[in-house]
């Protein structure tokens, strides 16, 4: 097929599903697709994906659909983080207008099991608040966007695990910094947590297997986990697994064919 010819399947990346949808969609569609994927271009160290890459914010959901049209965008997944609320809207109302399909790829949140000690809260204020509450020495694994929420827990001491250091130091009386990027383990979280003499863990209900031993280790040394619910994203068609991705994209495909 004429490159010219091709669909344009635009991923919405950032996260180790897209990277894998990415990965899947030009090793078996490739013939048939053009795949870009999108990165909000915040970490500096970052793996790259397979097909065509774009870094960098659009400008809301109108820069967003100048974008679909001008690289003549035919599809969109938005295989974002389940946090990642801002870009799914955009996505949703630039994808809306345009009439372009889009398809939601979002891994299935974590089950709680027998011995959890969950608390569940909408959101980091509310975590900051019940922090106090429940220990003196908290492994903080949110991010770095909402640290400053932690500011009014002046008593507790905060161990802040990011993908990378900070431009600039949280506005927290006490704390220290680790680095580190998934898949951890159980072995790695315990031994962190008991070198810190960690008493409360806040984590985002994110899913997904590479940042679930934290909550294994948590369950296994009775420690509570302050777990921030994840925020809504209204996406109409969404889907949990990279191979359900997949195939809708080859069924658009089919369907481009037939048309
Ligand atoms: P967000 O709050 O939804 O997005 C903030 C802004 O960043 C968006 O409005 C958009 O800017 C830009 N943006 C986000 N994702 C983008 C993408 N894939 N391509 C181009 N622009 C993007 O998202 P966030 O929570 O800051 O997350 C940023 C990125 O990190 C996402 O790609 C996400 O998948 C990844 N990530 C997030 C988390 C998390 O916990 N939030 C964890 C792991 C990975 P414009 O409005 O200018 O278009």
């Amino acid at each position: 097929m004429p490159v010219s010819e091709r669909l344009h399947l635009l991923i919405l990346g950032g996260t180790s599903e897209a990277r894998a949808l990415a990965g899947e969609a030009v090793a078996r569609l490739g013939q048939r697709l053009r795949v870009t994927t999108s990165l909000a271009g915040r970490t500096r160290d970052f793996a790259r994906p397979a097909g065509e890459l774009r870094r960098g914010g659009f400008g809301g959901a109108e820069g967003l659909a100048v974008y679909l049209r001008e690289a003549r965008v035919d599809l969109v997944v938005d295989a974002t983080h389940p946090f990642a609320a801002r870009v799914s809207a955009s996505a949703q109302a630039a994808c809306r207008s345009l009439h372009v399909p889009l398809l939601g790829l979002s891994r299935p949140p974590w089950q709680r099991r027998a011995g959890d000690r969950w608390i569940e809260v909408p959101d980091a204020d509310a975590a900051a608040l019940a922090v106090g509450r429940l220990g003196c020495r908290a492994f903080l694994t949110i991010g770095r966007g909402a640290l400053a929420s932690f500011a009014r827990a002046e008593q507790v001491h905060f161990l802040i695990r990011l993908v990378e250091p900070a431009e600039t130091p949280p506005p927290l009386r006490s704390f220290e910094m680790i680095f580190g990027r998934g898949p951890f383990t159980e072995e790695n979280e315990r031994l962190i947590m008991t070198r810190h003499r960690i008493d409360v863990l806040v984590a985002k209900a994110s899913g997904g297997a590479s940042t679930e031993a934290k909550l294994a280790a948590a369950r296994h040394m009775s420690i509570p986990v302050i777990l921030l619910r994840r925020p809504k994203k209204n996406t109409d068609e969404s889907v949990a697994r990279v191979e359900d991705a997949l195939a809708w994209v080859e069924r658009k495909l089919d369907a481009s064919l037939e048309t």
